[in-house]
């Protein structure tokens, strides 16, 4: 750094008037205009006067190329929220990979200290076809972060994330069949990965032994976004990373469309995938650690809502955060717009009081409240009931609760949205939370 700094100080050495010369305006016009003059043996004055122009018209247009495209919403994790009463929030991530598996690079270790200092309460590590993590004790409490081991396989039919199973499985002789039972047996959870991709998308059966899916998986995000959103990510990457990443999401309305005719059959859990490799393959073997874990953990999280908190036992917690996958009591949120901790969707009905993954009975009276964080007034953001996948309702901006009655049975679920401004063109619609849904007179 200091060699590079070196030839500058010389140059403006080289430029400087002599010690002698007086400071005065006129004495500062008639040097530079001698300056000016002394070029004149390279170029003509005018020439120089126009290549000073054009190169100063060049730095304004650069310069305020790069305030429109690092202006506005906020990227950042601002200070969390405090949760509503009654219910404990933690963030998490599901479906990232470690050193166990060829095609990445983070050992555990790091992965639990990023995550700490991202602010991040848990991680379920799914690794390609093997639970070794678990047999090699990488499971626990490190760092502040309750890290825990599932698994993701590579099936004839897609690929399967399985969690809270012992890690006895998975010795690569399983079928999907030997899988799907020994996870019901042993109470463990089943999701679907990149349901919406092209190649890897789940093409057999959904029968009860799987209980959910992603609903937004961030490499799927990547694949499907079109060259122009690719090649503007890539010339934003320098200046804002997260403006960077945002350029490639969220276009996971197939996805969607996929959760809700399944939430309409049963409980279907959905989640969020970071799909976290941090290793890219540049040629023969060599890999680009990229794009790092720190930045990945800062675009979106799942949050679990639970009545009781965590105890630092990691039996009891694995067990917690394993519940309220299972049970659907999650959101998923992109916290680099604004952090979601606090929101919460809930029903109620007469006496009976329930939250988002659980069910709920279709009558007059039925009703559904959602909550949103103090941070959802500055992003203006927008929240949408659903039914069924069709909105039914939606709130003024910014507005922090919302109610909405219905006696009709269906799924309900929530999105809340909000725009964002984007580098070319006109500002784009983001959706910032979605909850798990309420099933409403369908399932008892
Ligand atoms: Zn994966």
């Amino acid at each position: 750094m200091t060699d590079a700094l070196e030839p500058r100080v010389g140059a403006a050495e080289a430029i400087s008037p002599d010690p002698g010369v007086k400071r005065g305006t006129e004495e500062r016009g008639g040097w530079i205009a001698a300056w000016v003059a002394g070029r004149k043996g390279d170029l003509s004055g005018r020439t120089f006067r126009t290549l000073v122009l054009t190169g100063f018209t060049v730095c304004l247009v650069l310069i305020s190329g790069l305030w429109f495209i690092t202006r506005s919403t906020a990227v950042g994790l601002p200070t969390p929220a405090v949760p509503p009463k009654g219910h404990y929030d933690y963030a998490g991530l599901i479906h990232l990979h470690s050193d166990y598996s060829e095609d990445a690079s983070a050992s555990y270790a790091s992965l639990a200290r990023t995550a700490a200092d991202q602010g991040i309460n848990f991680l379920i590590v799914t690794d390609h076809n093997t639970l070794e993590p678990i047999r090699a004790g990488e499971e626990g409490w490190r760092d502040g972060v309750l890290v825990l081991t599932g698994a993701e396989s590579s099936l004839p039919e897609g690929q399967l994330l399985e969690m809270n199973v012992p890690s006895t499985l998975m010795d690569g002789s399983e079928t999907t069949e030997d899988l799907l039972d020994a996870v019901a047996r042993d109470g463990g959870l089943a999701l679907i990965a990149h349901p919406a991709h092209r190649k890897w998308g789940w093409k057999g059966p959904v029968d009860d032994r799987i209980g959910g899916m992603e609903i937004l998986d961030l490499a799927d995000q990547f694949y499907a976004a079109p060259i122009r959103s690719k090649l503007t990510a890539l010339a934003l990457l320098p200046f804002n990373r997260m403006r960077a990443y945002l350029e490639l999401g969220t276009e996971n309305a197939p996805t969607l469309r996929i959760w809700d005719t399944m939430t309409q059959r049963r409980r279907f859990v959905g989640v969020y995938a970071p799909d976290i490799h941090q290793s890219i393959e540049l040629w023969a073997g060599k890999r680009w650690s990229f794009p790092p874990a720190a930045e990945i953990m800062r675009i979106a999280r799942n949050h679990i809502v639970s009545d009781e908190p965590m105890s630092g036992d990691f039996e009891a917690d694995r067990a917690l955060v394993y519940g309220a996958l299972r049970d659907g009591h999650l959101f998923v949120s992109l916290d680099v717009l604004a952090d979601a901790t606090g929101f919460m969707f809930a029903g109620e009905h007469g006496a009976t009081k329930v939250v988002m993954g659980d069910e709920l009975i279709a009558e007059p009276d039925t009703r559904y409240s959602v909550t949103l964080p103090s941070t959802a007034a500055a992003l203006n953001a927008v929240t949408r009931v659903l039914r069924n996948g069709v909105v039914v309702a939606t709130s003024q901006p910014g507005a922090l609760t919302y109610t909405y009655e219905d006696d009709r049975p269906g799924v309900y679920r929530i999105e809340s949205v909000v725009m964002i401004s984007t580098a070319f063109g006109a500002d784009r619609e983001v959706t910032w939370i979605y909850s798990n849904p309420i099933y409403s007179g369908l399932h008892s």
